[in-house]
């Protein structure tokens, strides 16, 4: 099976070449030679001739990408769900529907394309917020893990590496019990969804491309006392926190009139605030709620092609990270999956939300699509072109119809801005190249798709 070891011989290293390499000064440099050994940077020297044998990356090149929010089996309702009208609550309702016919079989294939796209538009790293562990009915399989090992598995086929968030899940609404596919989300408990994943990141002690971390689904999911287990269990094993934060003014609204206080202040009431702790979405927002995020440093993952496609709103996110929380990027709901897209939609949705340009530089945008969102993911020896970090190099080309005719100066802006997911023709995860010409060494992942998703909506 494919996976993210290095071929034989790739110990003994390989010598990339770059045209253009984005350094970590947040510049452009021309001619960069990179040494990478195993799965690591070795070397990193800037405007020197090709080094005899190196492998030439054209264009632009890049330290990998991490999808810092994403839900593998949405994949499955693109383009079937842009029909209706409706909100966020009658979307939901087609999601459950995908859920109802996953089994782990069906959900490695179609998660192992779904993986195998984001690795070919430069995801080397992938955050999967993952809610759907049981069988129908809320019964466990044979082992309670099935569906997170098949998640990992697709991961290591597709070539990204993975942060499986574990999530717990314990009602369907604030004071409901879950109901219909719901029930395969619970674990009953926080204690009983502690045990779980103590035991899978028991038997992945080793892999050092996996990281086990811990989420709440979100305010309507975890009752307070319960989210207090879940942050104590990031806490103790060190691994990141994430949360649904905010997306829907009805959770805000809920959340208030039982608890008398914000998501926000809730999480920070139970301890799940914190620097290896991130809000996705945290679109409406109090001051107070920034102050708290802030104030302890929390990422804020936006999803701005999923946030515009259930009409969610626009977060502020250049007040969150003036006020300290890193910005992280995730496909959430895979629209559309492209973390170009993702990065200048940040941007470009202030300036609606504003009427005025220029809010985030490209080099913040860039950084949000690597080393922030690496970071929030538990990698942060990733996300960098320097010695000793993941060998992560995401080339894309400056000759497309999208990019040709930009220059050295221009060329982190040409790449935020107009670039898509398309234009990368080199990934390499890890130490191992998966991406060659804009071929992934799976073959035909669009076929890959058609079939797992024809799969699972059944
Ligand atoms: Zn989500």
């Amino acid at each position: 099976m494919p996976g993210l070891n290095p071929p034989a011989g790739a110990d003994r290293g390989v010598t990339y070449w770059c045209e253009m390499a984005w350094l970590p000064a947040g510049e452009v440099v021309e001619c960069v030679s990179i040494r990478v050994e195993g799965a690591r940077i070795a070397a990193v020297q800037p405007e020197v001739p090709p080094p005899p044998g190196a492998t030439r990356l054209a264009g632009l090149t890049l330290p990998g990408f991490a999808n810092a929010h994403s839900h593998a089996f949405h994949r499955a309702l693109r383009g079937h769900t842009q029909a209706e009208r409706g909100t966020f609550w009658t979307w939901r309702e087609q999601m459950y529907a995908v859920a109802a016919g996953l089994d782990p079989d069906r959900y490695l294939a179609l998660a192992r394309a779904t993986f195998a796209e984001m690795s070919l538009a430069g995801v080397t790293c992938v955050g999967e917020f993952h809610y759907l562990h049981h069988g129908p009915g809320g019964v466990p399989y044979d082992d309670p893990n099935a569906m997170g090992h098949a998640l990992i598995e697709a991961a290591r086929q597709a070539g990204v590496r993975i942060a499986l968030l574990d999530t717990c899940y314990l009602t369907g609404a604030i004071g409901h019990p879950l109901a219909g596919t719901q029930l395969r989300f619970g674990d009953g408990d926080a204690h009983r969804w502690a045990g779980r994943v103590e035991t899978l990141g028991h038997s992945l002690r080793e892999a050092h491309d996996v990281v086990v971390g811990a989420a709440i689904h979100s305010v309507r999911a975890v009752p307070p006392e319960q989210m207090r287990v879940v942050a104590e269990f990031a806490n103790r094993h060190a691994v990141p926190l994430h949360a649904h934060v905010s997306e829907q003014r009805a959770e805000n609204h809920d959340c208030v009139q039982a608890y008398s206080a914000t998501p926000v202040q809730l999480l920070h009431e139970h301890g799940a605030l914190g620097p290896r702790s991130t809000a996705v979405h945290a679109t409406h927002l109090s001051e107070v709620d920034m102050a708290l995020l802030g104030g302890s440093t929390t990422h804020v993952c936006m999803c701005p092609t999923t946030e515009r496609d259930l009409a969610d709103g626009i977060g502020p996110a250049r007040a969150l990270l003036d006020g300290g929380s890193p910005i992280t990027l995730g496909s959430d709901s895979h629209a559309v999956i492209d973390l170009f897209e993702e990065a200048r939609a940040v941007e470009l949705d202030e300036r609606l939300a504003t009427r005025r340009r220029g809010h985030f530089r490209a080099a913040e945008l860039l950084d949000a699509a690597t080393a922030a969102g690496h970071a929030s993911l538990g990698f942060p020896d990733a996300g960098l072109l320097v010695p000793g970090a993941w060998a992560d190099l995401v080339s894309v080309r400056l000759d497309s119809v999208r990019t040709a005719g930009t220059t050295k100066g221009a060329a982190a802006e040409t790449v935020v801005f107009a670039a898509t997911a398309g234009d990368v023709h080199s990934v390499v995860s890890g130490g191992r190249r998966v991406v060659e010409e804009g071929r992934h060494v799976l073959g035909d992942v669009g076929a890959l798709l058609r079939d797992a998703v024809a799969d699972a909506r059944g």
